[in-house]
């Protein structure tokens, strides 16, 4: 089946032409016909297999133009990036077509933004964020949507814009189609579903949690970070073949530390990014990445999501995610549409039970490689890989304060010491002892 067989027109395929893209995608292939039905689609399918086309291509062929350039497609996205993405793709695909396609998101100027969208947006991408201080500014009017994208659902949920999404929501016309995508089907993620969609017919590309088969997953268990640096020296040193490695790690601190360790060995080929970095420096990591200046960028888990690199060689989880999704996140940003992938996890003691519910996830069990010959294995512990030292609790007497003399005398009226009273003993000292029902009745 090529695209050909698909329900397009000619401008679509002359632009999929241009960027030979032939074959449709498992979850292209299903998607396709339900959308154009008008039905709403709940679609799971993991980065790299090419959701976005999934959605943008029945959308672009169903749109029609209006003269008073109204916005008629919305498309809500977690991240910047994924906005700078999915524009990008939604402008590759329309390059034949007269379509007005704009991309909002936080960290840049409203006004600017308000004012490119007064001047007409047919398909508009953006960041929960931004679209409801379009929203509230008044530069952005929702009432004419008439299909709505909801992309990666559950980071969108995660990151905690549930109410914001809600707020959306309000502000749009309620005879519309819906379509979400989401790699993970967790809770919140169905629950939203149940509350927003309208039966919606559900398209699953790789059953939840399922890594992609073309990605090689291996683990090395090491037993302390230092040894863990130690190892990652070596695996960078030692494939000629790691060109473009995604290194992941769960903090912002942990991010910067292997920044400097790395970039004092590899000079000009580390990049980093994480959310404390400015969009600016965001961007600049992530094109000098794309064209091969950096061979490594080191990213926490939330500004990698939707990241779509291509041709990155390998990952390495240079310590586990929490979440055993975030996992199979992390893993699929290589072996992206149908090319060959390799993830590298570096697994110390106190991960072995993250890595036991990632592969329960999977069903899965990630090979364990053995440890290089030259692995120096440090006995070097930082602060908190350090056994917690118990110390008993001895506390030195307190000085008297007429010990210390540092005070001075209390004045009179503070001298005073409050003493508790009982009511009862307040009443009897009042009125005398309370006689009883026995010398009521004498008298
Ligand atoms: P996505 O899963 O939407 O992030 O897409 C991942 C990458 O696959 C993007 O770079 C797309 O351009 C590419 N892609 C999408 N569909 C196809 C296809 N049918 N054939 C080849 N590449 C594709």
């Amino acid at each position: 089946m090529t695209f050909k067989d698909f329900n397009l027109n000619n401008p679509l395929w002359n632009a999929l032409d241009d960027v030979s893209i032939k074959i449709p995608t498992s979850i292209q292939k299903k998607t396709f016909p339900v959308i154009m039905s008008g039905r709403d689609v709940t679609g799971i399918a993991q980065t790299g297999t090419g959701k976005t086309l999934a959605y943008l291509l029945p959308l672009l062929k169903m749109w029609a133009f209006n003269k008073s350039r109204h916005t008629s497609v919305l498309i809500i996205v977690p991240t910047r990036e994924l906005v700078v993405q999915v524009v990008d793709s939604a402008t590759m695909l329309s390059k034949y077509m007269n379509v007005v396609i704009r991309g909002v998101y936080g960290g840049t100027n409203l006004k600017t933004q308000a004012y490119e969208l007064a001047e007409g947006c047919d398909i508009l991408i953006g960041t929960p964020g931004r679209l409801l201080d379009l929203g509230y500014h008044g530069s952005l009017n929702l009432k004419n949507i008439r299909k709505l994208v909801i992309d990666e659902v559950d980071e969108m949920l995660s990151l905690g814009f549930r109410s914001q999404l809600q707020h959306i929501f309000d502000l749009l016309p309620e005879k519309r189609q819906n379509l979400m995508f989401s790699a993970t089907m967790t809770d919140d993620v169905i629950r939203l579903i149940e509350e927003e969609f309208n039966n919606p017919e559900n398209i699953e590309a790789a059953p939840s949690g399922t890594p992609l088969d073309n990605i090689k997953q291996i683990a090395y268990r090491v037993p302390n970070f230092n040894t863990k640096i130690n190892l990652l020296h070596i695996i960078l040193d030692q494939n000629p073949d790691m060109n473009k490695v995604l290194l992941f790690v769960s903090t912002k601190a942990l991010a910067d530390t292997l920044h400097t360790d790395l970039s004092a060995r590899y000079e000009g080929k580390i990049g980093v990014i994480h959310s404390n970095k400015d969009q600016n420096f965001r961007f600049n990591a992530v094109n000098s990445f794309k064209d091969g200046t950096y061979t490594v960028l080191i990213a926490t888990d939330i500004i990698a999501r939707g990241l779509d690199i291509e041709d990155v060689s390998h990952v390495i989880n240079f310590d586990l995610p929490e979440q055993p999704e975030s996992y199979i996140h992390r893993i699929g940003r290589t072996g992206r549409a149908d090319r060959k992938g390799e993830a590298i996890s570096l697994i110390s003691d106190f991960e072995t039970d993250m890595l036991s519910s990632i592969e329960a996830l999977m069903e899965y069990t990630v090979p364990l490689q053995d440890k290089p010959e030259n692995l120096e294995i440090s006995d070097v512990l930082t602060e908190a890989e350090m056994p917690e030292i118990r110390m008993k609790n001895v506390l030195a007497p307190l000085p008297k304060m007429s010990d210390t003399g540092a005070f001075h005398e209390k004045k009179a009226k503070n001298q005073k010491v409050n003493i508790k009273v009982r009511y009862k003993d307040k009443m009897h000292a009042k009125y005398g002892k309370p006689k009883t029902r026995g010398q009521k009745r004498k008298k």
